[in-house]
């Protein structure tokens, strides 16, 4: 048998032209179109990446909408390392470690009023299916296990584990997988047509949240254990909800004992300038998921907060033994533990989320600037994010946001783009400076891309 080829992260960049790229099946990924054009990152600091031919390139997306505190953190990598060498792993199964503990207090610390109570996950998808089951978990426990149906929106998305991909909305992630959870159903989506280039919050618009209403009519209060929304929709192109709309979901899952769960995979760790999007709207929910900027993206893992309704329901309302029968081997991993430590500190020494809010409005007009590139057809913003949509080619649905893609990164910007909407969703640290760099970037690839 051959010698396994064991090399340094430097000396694999170097011979990043030797790599065999057929054994890693990409995620959400053209894999056929990649491995005939490899765009490979070898190194990131700060605001930026670096690829293994040397071409930088301005992080206009956080990595996947994760590292808020920008890429490289001495403190996180420290302890980190640090972390790796005292305790490696240990399980959370009946035994505990001192550092899943802090990190729980730490976060509890940022989450709303009540929300305190924090399961570790792994990631975003495991942080929804974990959120699905609390909510019948919970009902269980108080004698109401008909209480089962789960309600998604159309365009949500949640992950691409069995529960998330069921109450999200996104066909292509429920189409090709035919198997979805039974009972769920879905609310419509934010976004309007007729609200176009709207800056922040859409206008008021009860009806919508009303839906709720209609669906729990349909179905039965007494079968409808929880509503799951992102309290802004990000990956399907960043839908920001209209004023009132998730204050009159809170009312009636309220009105009815249904449980509301706010997905805060990206809204989470400062996106709108606070540490959770529930605080900046104004609405707690019962159950809030969290993910990426957790650990700044530097190692996986996710969390759950519950409130203490929830948890104290669970916790003492099951029969003896174990309450909640889910988890991770690596539920509070000591190293993501610390990783999740290490950047909360960070967050706070530095002030990120009063940064990135003192912003937004910068952010707001810089992204609106280019209403009249070619092909722009809506402009959406909130906190320091945004979506661009352009007009689809013909018969060649997501074509156009591609190709600027791919123009961008040649031009030295990272951006994200699902179907043919681009989203821009920086590290938090970035600069006015570099929030003009990214936009007028932007705008000169959009004409060339006309
Ligand atoms: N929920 C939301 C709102 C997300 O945006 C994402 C990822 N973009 C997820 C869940 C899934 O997270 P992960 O990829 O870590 O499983």
């Amino acid at each position: 048998t051959a010698k396994l080829d064991i090399r340094t992260p430097e000396e694999l960049v170097a011979a990043a032209g030797d790599l065999d790229l057929s054994h890693f099946w990409m995620p959400f990924t053209n894999n056929r179109f990649f491995k005939a054009n490899p765009r490979l990152l070898a190194s990131a600091k700060d605001m930026h990446y670096e690829t293994t031919d040397g071409h930088k390139v301005l992080d206009g997306t956080a990595g996947l909408w994760c590292v808020n505190a920008g890429h490289g953190r001495a403190p996180v990598a420290a302890a980190i390392a640090a972390a790796a060498q005292t305790l490696d792993f240990a399980p959370t199964f009946q035994l505990g470690h001192p550092m899943a503990f802090k990190a729980a207090t730490a976060l509890a610390a940022i989450m709303p009023a009540g929300l305190d109570r924090i399961f570790f996950t792994d990631s975003g998808s495991e942080s929804a299916d974990t959120a699905l089951k609390m909510a019948l978990a919970y009902h269980h426990a108080r004698g109401e296990a008909q209480r089962f149906r789960l309600i998604g929106r159309q365009r949500g998305y949640h992950g691409t584990n069995f529960g998330g991909m069921s109450v999200g909305g996104i066909g292509g992630n429920r189409r090709r997988h035919v198997s979805q959870v039974w009972g769920v159903d879905h609310l419509a989506h934010t976004h309007g047509d007729a609200v176009r280039f709207q800056r922040g919050m859409q206008p008021s618009n009860g009806n919508l949240a009303d839906e709720l209403e209609e669906l729990v009519q349909l179905h039965g209060p007494e079968t409808i254990a929880a509503v799951i929304v992102e309290p802004v929709a990000g990956s399907t192109g960043v839908l920001v909800p209209p004023q009132g709309y998730l204050q009159r979901l809170r009312d009636i899952t309220r009105k009815y004992g249904i449980l509301l769960i706010f997905d805060e995979v990206i809204t989470g760790f400062g996106r709108l300038g606070t540490p959770t999007a529930a605080e900046y709207f104004g609405v707690t929910p019962d159950i809030l998921t969290m993910a990426k900027g957790l650990t700044n993206g530097s190692v996986p893992m996710g969390a759950v907060a519950a409130s203490r309704e929830v948890h104290d329901t669970v916790v003492n309302g099951s029969p003896a033994g174990i309450e909640f029968f889910h988890g991770y081997t690596y539920s509070g991993h000591p190293v993501a533990a610390a990783a999740a430590v290490a950047t909360l500190g960070l967050y706070a020494d530095e002030g990120i989320f009063a940064h990135a809010a003192g912003l937004a409005k910068v952010w707001e007009e810089a992204a609106h600037s280019l209403r009249d590139c070619p092909n722009v057809i809506d402009i959406r913003n909130i906190g320091l994010v945004a979506g661009i949509e352009l007009a689809a080619r013909d018969g060649a649905p997501g074509a156009r946001a591609m190709e600027a893609f791919h123009r961008a990164f040649d031009a030295g910007l990272l951006i994200r783009v699902t179907a043919d909407i681009i989203a821009l969703s920086p590290p938090l640290i970035v600069s006015e400076s570099q929030i003009h760099e990214m936009f007028g970037k932007l705008a000169e690839v959009l004409r060339q891309t006309a």
